[in-house]
């Protein structure tokens, strides 16, 4: 659905429809959720037109300016608007609507002086009586009895565009999800003698902590539930069902934010956002502060201070562990002065989500934490949009609409007026190379707060160590011997692998054939805890061949160590060490994400091994040493990002290291000791990798340089897929150097995906707006020529171009 459609409003609906309300609209034969996009006066000439059925909101779910994000969404990356929407908007739950009627200031004031008779106004009877009703039941009054208070929908619409009122809607969950609350009773429960760990429950009830869940008081009082059962039948202690508040994250109770004072240097940083404030103006900042600089403490006070000026905040952030551990910063600063604070990612339920998004839709909060479409909260108001590690990949989603929530921030920002604030140790280069030009203003912090030094890297040279031992161990001899001495001081190390499963990679020994996905041509990585062989892209799943599939040679041999074997290795050659391993296969859950993070966090574990999982944001305090097994698998990406993606990779590993007193140490193990990206990672030196690397892409006429779109031609039926692109190319081949560069068909580097051919048209031009043509053209081809909408896939400013 490329297009919007027209449908008549009914009468009794033409007060509450507006541009970003949800209805719900006969298609075909079906009913489905639209929103309004616009009104206009005349239906198109010789189309039927049908009627809306419903109308979901009275407040307009998105608000215009998030139309107007939409709309660009939709044209700036070629996306079906329909999807676009539904991107933006909460879940359509089974929900149930409470919607209020309620008084504003003025409403009140004019309300109070309606009762004692002293108002000149102008408003007709009914209104002004109703008004002093509202007034009686306390300024609000569920939406349902306004009709029998006798008044029309006009007449309300009317009150609400002179201000007198507003109309709320709170959504609920058909069933929230309750917890039991234990509590002590009180004085006349007291009389009976009580044994001991009655007395530990009253102390805990009563004077200590206040009511407790039944699960929390089971385990802080340490007895069981019979005995907490019987004292409620005994009459001592109270019960009743309360909502569990869906974000709220267990190890919130008690926390209180450090509230440092700001260094010089953050001082600096903060001092040019604040004048950029007081400009009132769109503009798009760049914080470029190395780990450990202290770049929170400024967010946190940057939103502190927009919302000191009445406005509202988003916060993104690349990954949903990091949404809690910010989120709770925020409720700890914010949540009690303030409003308060929401919190929205992908992990929250339908529910959930949806209540936190009309909590903010309704004002009731004002700073949004989020993942990637959290910044489409609908907040009014924007002052500040924060994009934290604005390098990372996980902003990109990859799938329609393949938006990215960096670039839809600064969007954003500009449709409301706002600043973007975009912060990295090691920002993408299109970013930098905008902050070099001037295009974003440019904010630097490059020491650690409290001059902590920044670790210290180390290469360790494999094809040295190899010489030495003549064996090949994913652990060389440096990095053994440096895991030794953290052991020996109690001190903590990080180890770092960036495959999962036992070996990415089966082989033969006597054809050289590898074990190869039935769906995709990729190699099958093999799950030695499992016994078998997994594809890391479709999931699909084989038998452990004890013979080569190919030639049937009993020389099948297994390559490439993943994190399952250096967890191995590491227990052999570290028996009494507290181990433990981080990756997709071993935190499924949240929890067991939490609980790992937890334990190395307190100290119950020596080594913590994982993928990049580990290299991100996490504050740990106690690690000295921070071991990176192979910084080369990234290297060798056919990928114009290889380089980008392995410096930062390995400059956020090395943030880990040396965070709290203890200084740090970090070994990077490679083959190619002399690449640009792994000897500027180890000087930590991001403008000497900014040059090498802009002069590259500058040579090879990649971005920031250029601008480049992916079209992806895929069909199960190879035929389809061939016959589909060659059609393409009549389209796109005469437009081939006018203005654009169009490279293929040629069959993609992951040629088969999910059972899927692929081929793919690489679309280089300097300008933005000619490729943003070329394409929309090309669609418009796609559907003349009757080539499936679902088999042509763009791709506006790729990550990768496998
Ligand atoms: P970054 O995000 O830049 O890597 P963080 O914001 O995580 O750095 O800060 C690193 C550590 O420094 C945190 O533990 C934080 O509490 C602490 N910190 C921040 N600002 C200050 C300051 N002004 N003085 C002392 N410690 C600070
Ligand atoms: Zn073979
Ligand atoms: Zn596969």
């Amino acid at each position: 659905m490329r297009t919007a459609f027209t449908y008549a409003v009914p009468e009794g609906f033409r007060a509450q429809v507006q541009p970003g309300s949800r209805v719900v609209v006969p298609f075909r034969k079906k009913s489905l959720v639209g929103v309004v996009v616009e009104m206009t006066a005349a239906a198109p000439e010789g189309t039927k037109i049908r009627e809306i059925q419903k109308v979901l909101d009275l407040v307009p779910a998105l608000t215009p300016r998030l139309l107007e994000l939409g709309q660009w969404i939709a044209s700036y990356y070629l996306a079906p608007i329909g999807e676009v929407f539904r991107a933006m908007l909460p879940p359509v739950t089974e929900i149930v609507l409470k919607r209020q009627i309620v008084l504003t200031e003025a409403g009140k004031a004019l309300a109070e002086k309606l009762k004692d008779g002293s108002a000149l106004t102008d408003l007709a009877v009914v209104e002004a009586e109703f008004l002093r009703r509202v007034l009686e039941k306390k300024g609000e009054l569920a939406l349902g009895t306004g009709s029998k208070l006798g008044i029309s929908p006009e007449a309300l619409q009317r009150l609400q565009r002179r201000g007198y009122l507003e109309i709320r809607e709170t959504m609920q969950g058909r069933k929230r999800k309750t917890q039991h609350v234990i509590a002590w009773k009180g004085k006349e429960a007291a009389v009976k003698k009580r044994g001991e760990k009655e007395e530990r429950i009253r102390a805990l009830l009563e004077t200590e902590r206040g009511p407790l869940p039944m699960p929390q008081l089971l385990k802080l009082a340490q007895v069981s539930r019979a005995l907490v059962e019987r004292m409620l039948r005994d009459g001592l202690l109270d019960s009743w069902e309360e909502p569990i508040d869906p974000v709220e994250d267990p190890f919130d109770t008690g926390y209180t934010p450090p509230g440092h004072t700001l260094n010089e240097t953050q001082e600096s940083a903060f001092n040019a956002i604040r004048t950029r404030f007081e400009l009132g103006e769109f503009g798009v900042q760049l914080l470029h502060g190395v780990t450990g600089s202290g770049k929170t403490e400024v967010y946190l006070r940057s939103v502190q201070d927009t919302l000191a000026r009445g406005k509202t905040a988003i916060i993104l952030v690349p990954e949903i562990a990091l949404t809690l551990w910010i989120g709770r910063q925020c409720r700890a600063w914010f949540g009690a002065r303030f409003e308060g604070v929401a919190v929205l990612h992908s992990a929250l339920s339908d529910v959930e989500r949806a209540q936190e998004w009309w909590r903010v839709r309704n004002g009731a909060a004002r700073v949004v934490v989020g993942t990637r479409s959290a910044i489409f909260a609908p907040v009014e108001n924007l002052g500040l949009v924060i994009v934290d590690e604005e390098q990372e990949n996980s902003y990109k989603q990859e799938e329609t609409p393949r938006y990215h929530g960096r670039d839809v921030a600064i969007m954003r920002a500009k449709l409301e007026n706002a600043v973007a604030l975009l912060g990295s140790a090691t920002p993408s280069l299109e970013t930098y190379h905008h902050a070099v030009n001037g295009k974003y203003e440019l904010l630097t912090m490059g020491s650690r707060v409290e001059n902590r030094n920044l670790a210290a890297v180390e290469v360790v040279d494999l094809r040295e160590d190899f010489q030495q031992t003549h064996q090949s161990s994913p652990i060389s001899q440096t990095l053994h011997a440096g895991i030794m001495e953290c052991l020996s001081f109690h001190t903590q190390a990080l180890v770092l692998i960036n495959r999962r499963g036992y070996s990415w990679s089966v082989l033969c020994r006597s054809c050289g054939a590898s074990v190869q996905c039935v769906n995709c041509s990729i190699s099958m990585t093999y799950h030695k805890s499992r016994n078998r062989l997994e594809c890391h892209y479709c999931g699909s799943i084989q038998a452990v061949p004890k013979v080569c599939p190919k030639c049937e040679s009993k020389y099948v041999y297994f390559f490439g160590e993943g994190s399952e074997h250096l967890e191995e290795r590491l227990r052999k050659e570290f028996p009494g060490a507290r181990i433990a391993r981080l990756d997709r296969d071993t935190a499924r859950t949240k929890q067991q994400y939490q609980e790992t993070l937890g334990a190395f966090a307190s100290g119950a574990l020596d080594i913590l091994v994982g993928t990049q999982m580990l290299a991100k944001g996490h504050d740990f305090q106690r690690v000295t040493l921070v071991g990176v097994v192979s910084a080369d698998s990234s290297l060798s990406m056919p990928d114009f990002r290889a380089a980008e993606l392995t410096f930062q990779l390995l400059t956020q590993v090395a943030g880990r290291a040396g965070r709290g007193e203890l200084p740090g140490r970090v070994l990077i193990q490679t083959y190619y000791p002399e690449h640009y990206a792994v000897q500027d990672a180890v000087r930590q030196d991001y403008l000497s990798f900014y040059e090498r690397e802009v002069h590259f892409r500058r040579m090879m006429m990649y971005p920031p340089f250029t601008s480049l779109a992916n079209v992806i031609v895929r069909d199960v039926n190879p035929e389809n897929a061939i016959r589909w692109s060659r059609r393409l190319s009549e389209y796109f081949a005469p437009q081939d150097g006018k203005g654009v560069k169009i490279l293929g068909p040629a069959a993609a580097p992951l040629a088969r995906l999910k059972k899927e051919h692929r081929y793919q048209f690489l679309l280089k031009s300097p300008k933005k707006s000619v490729l943003t043509k070329i394409l929309s053209g090309a669609l418009a081809f796609c559907h003349a020529k009757e080539i499936p909408q679902t088999a042509v896939l763009v791709d506006m400013d790729p990550l990768t171009l496998l």
